[in-house]
């Protein structure tokens, strides 16, 4: 799909020509990824973090966030837990964690591993070479990092690099994927500054990437961050709308881009339309849906955007209300580890994964 085509449905408005974007979506997502709906148990296990980014509520700056870090005991009960809800994957998530101890980490990993069938999916930033390479040989299987937009100025302007350091995710995502991880990116929508033609290269940057999971959301200001007290109206007509709408379009044009990739209805969606966001997420390219397994006592602390859905309930509640979703979508569940398609494709001739090796 042109560049220029992919600015049009951006900037569609015709509900005619829209339903025309979902259908095909939806029609190409069956067609490629089949009508399973993988779950994916969410732990959110520690909001430290050492980055200032300008839209995040975990930032460093915000000390008037009481911080938190889940026990190793803690982590693999509620992978434990996940497991038994029926769940095929366990996604650890955690903020850029400077306490994180690299061993640590593969021993969690380790005994996740042995404790459970489970697929274990990292987000856990950006982090050294080393322990990356470290938490594969562990066992790891995927990994997430956003690179949130392809304009280099407004990353810069959003995500401050550490002291003495240039972030540069997009190597990271290539050298993730040289390291046999599953690789998931993907972008936030909406952000103050960001213009239609920064969202289609971004667009086009999934494809370019080969991503194998391609999870996206609005922009949902926080109030105690610098991007959440700013007013967002620099670019005028340029600047893209972080509505629900538009969400809706990145993750059709990201099927019909990445037609074999994993793509997730994400909280974020289900934050701006409790009611039926994650429905037509579901409707709309995606296939797979991350249920909150966070113990609640931790869940109104990680707290990336304010308002989040899913902050009280059990995860057994999360588990119940998600199934009662899908099911009523005729939609089927995922069995097994849920491995995205386009990985497999990658993988084929390259042997398999270091869990497969055994
Ligand atoms: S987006 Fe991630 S790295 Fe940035 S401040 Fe929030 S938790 Fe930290």
């Amino acid at each position: 799909m042109e560049h220029k085509e992919i600015i049009s449905l951006l900037r569609e408005s015709d509900p005619r020509r829209l339903d025309r974007l979902w259908d095909e979506a939806d029609r190409v997502r069956r067609r490629h990824v089949g009508d399973q709906v993988h779950l994916r148990g969410l732990i959110e296990f520690s909001n430290h973090c050492r980055r200032m980014c300008g839209y995040c509520g975990l930032r460093a700056e915000n000390t008037l966030l009481e911080r938190y870090r889940m026990s190793e005991d803690e982590i693999v009960a509620a992978a434990v837990e996940a497991d038994r809800l029926g769940y095929g994957t366990v996604v650890l998530q955690s903020g850029e964690d400077p306490g994180l101890d690299t061993q640590w980490m593969c021993n969690l990993i380790t005994r996740i591993k042995r404790q459970t069938p489970l697929a274990v999916t990292l987000s856990l930033g950006e982090r050294d070479e080393h322990e990356l390479a470290a938490w594969r040989q562990a066992g790891a299987d995927r990994y997430l990092l956003r690179f949130e937009t392809s304009n280099r100025r407004l990353f810069d302007k959003i995500h401050p690099p550490q002291p003495g350091k240039t972030g540069d995710r997009l190597a990271v995502l290539r050298r993730l994927g040289s390291l046999g991880y599953e690789v998931g990116s993907g972008v936030m929508i909406g952000i103050p500054g960001q213009t239609f033609v920064d969202l289609a290269a971004d667009i086009g940057l999934f494809a370019e990437l080969d991503l194998d999971m391609i999870g996206v959301g609005p922009y949902i200001a926080h109030p105690r961050t610098p991007l959440g007290r700013t007013a967002d109206d620099e670019i005028g007509d340029d600047q893209v709308p972080n509505s629900e709408q538009m969400t809706y379009k990145v993750m059709a044009l990201a099927r019909l881009l990445c037609p074999a990739a994993n793509i997730p209805a994400t909280t974020a969606l289900a934050t701006l339309n409790k009611v039926t966001g994650r429905e037509l997420g579901l409707a709309r390219g995606a296939n797979a849906i991350m249920p909150n397994v966070t113990p609640t006592k931790y869940r109104r602390l990680y707290e990336i955007y304010p308002h989040k859905v899913c902050i009280q309930e059990t995860a057994q509640a999360c588990g119940a209300c998600i199934r009662g979703r899908v099911e009523s979508m005729g939609r089927t569940f995922g069995i097994g580890r849920g491995d995205s398609a386009n990985y497999r494709r990658r993988q084929g001739s390259r042997g398999q994964s270091i869990e497969d090796r055994g």
